[in-house]
């Protein structure tokens, strides 16, 4: 095969910032992508495929429903489609006749966030009208119950490190608010690793990013009701077509799910243990102080923190972009002289060559 990377002219990068969807989102494993191969080279009936597949998903998780689309992205947008349309042909294939004014999504006004593109545009394609209920800092239950009238469609729940984290209602209470007014609620939680926890506290829809904790190839995975997933499947006929998933992504998600559920996921104690010799060698550069931090959302994620005591974090960022191999860290601290090393998809050789970077650059 031909070297990709001088064919197309583009830079190597070393992935120390997380799943992120500029960089590709994950690493595949040789295995998922055999399954990936297999699915390539073979036909299936698309919608038996997605049925058995979604049934398979569901049993192996533990949950009434589960099915595969496109993206998380695909998913939030089909789901709001879902919940104006429940299903009625016409209203699947009119998803923007504002006629019909019960399309209201309710969202707390912090998480109407901007995971590179702006939530609400993804909610708008549904057809959804988005109403922020509280305020960026603040939003009670009060403020969520004040916006909910005969017109509300859903009600949708970011969980995410890119929503504000103070002063927002908890996700279990507000699951009740939206039942005790007999509402569905849609839960994007993409970038979260628990399979279960938002469907045990009574979710609706919950929805995960296939190539972000899951780490599989570019796709989306709905759980939830049955009901729900049912309406959301019928979407296929409508806005679902233009974000259409491909059969060696299908099978390629469904073998990373079975891979996830079955590693022991490295503890924080392993991942402690990773960082500690790569802290270490940065703490005897002067200048620098680095340590092991949890992520910021709670998950099981255990990253490098590194303090530019003096120098300005956002310049070492810049050239840590700078030459033949890019080296992406995690930036949303640089502003406070702070960045992160996220090793999930870092080799111990591109660790070590990230430490030399730094070290290289520091000296001068
Ligand atoms: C990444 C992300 C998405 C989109 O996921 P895709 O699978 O890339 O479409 C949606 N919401 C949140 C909070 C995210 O972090």
């Amino acid at each position: 095969m031909d070297n990709i990377y001088d064919k197309y002219h583009i830079s190597h990068i070393i992935n120390a910032s997380g799943k992120m969807t500029i960089l590709g989102g994950s690493r595949l494993s040789e295995e998922v992508c055999e399954y990936m191969k297999f699915g390539a080279n073979h036909f299936f009936e698309i919608k038996d495929l997605l049925n058995k597949t979604g049934d398979y998903l569901a049993q192996l998780i533990g949950v009434e429903s589960a099915y595969i689309v496109n993206s998380a992205s695909g998913a939030i947008a089909q789901s709001v489609a879902s919940c104006i349309s429940k299903g009625n042909i016409q209203d699947i294939l009119h998803p923007y006749n504002f006629e019909n004014k019960k399309r209201e999504i309710v969202i707390c006004k912090g998480h109407n966030v901007d995971y590179g593109t702006p939530i609400e545009l993804t909610i708008s394609l549904g057809g959804g009208k988005i109403i922020e209920a509280g305020y960026a800092n603040r939003c009670t239950l009060e403020h969520v119950q004040s916006c909910i009238n005969e017109n509300t469609a859903a009600l949708i729940y970011v969980k995410s490190h890119h929503c504000v984290q103070k002063e927002m209602p908890d996700i279990q209470s507000f699951i009740q608010l939206a039942h005790q007014n007999q509402l569905p609620v849609i839960i994007d939680a993409a970038a979260e690793e628990d399979l279960l926890k938002y469907y045990k506290m009574d979710g609706d829809i919950i929805i995960y990013s296939g190539t972000k904790a899951l780490e599989g190839p570019t796709s989306g995975l709905i759980i939830g009701k049955k009901a729900f997933v049912e309406q959301i499947k019928k979407q296929s006929l409508g806005i679902g077509r233009v974000m259409k998933i491909g059969k060696e992504n299908i099978l390629g998600l469904v073998h990373a799910i079975e891979c996830y559920l079955q590693h022991q996921h490295s503890t924080l104690e392993q991942q402690i243990q990773r960082l500690e010799p790569f802290n270490k060698k940065i703490n005897q550069i002067n200048g620098l102080s680095a340590r092991c931090v949890q992520d910021e959302a709670g998950r099981l994620i255990i990253r490098s923190e590194i303090t530019f005591l003096n120098g300005n974090a956002l310049e070492i960022v810049q050239k840590l972009k700078e030459g033949k191999t890019k080296i992406y860290t995690r930036d949303y601290h640089a502003n406070e002289g702070k960045i992160e090393i996220d090793i999930r998809d870092v080799t111990d050789h591109e660790l070590d060559i990230i430490y030399e970077k730094i070290a290289t650059i520091m000296k001068g």
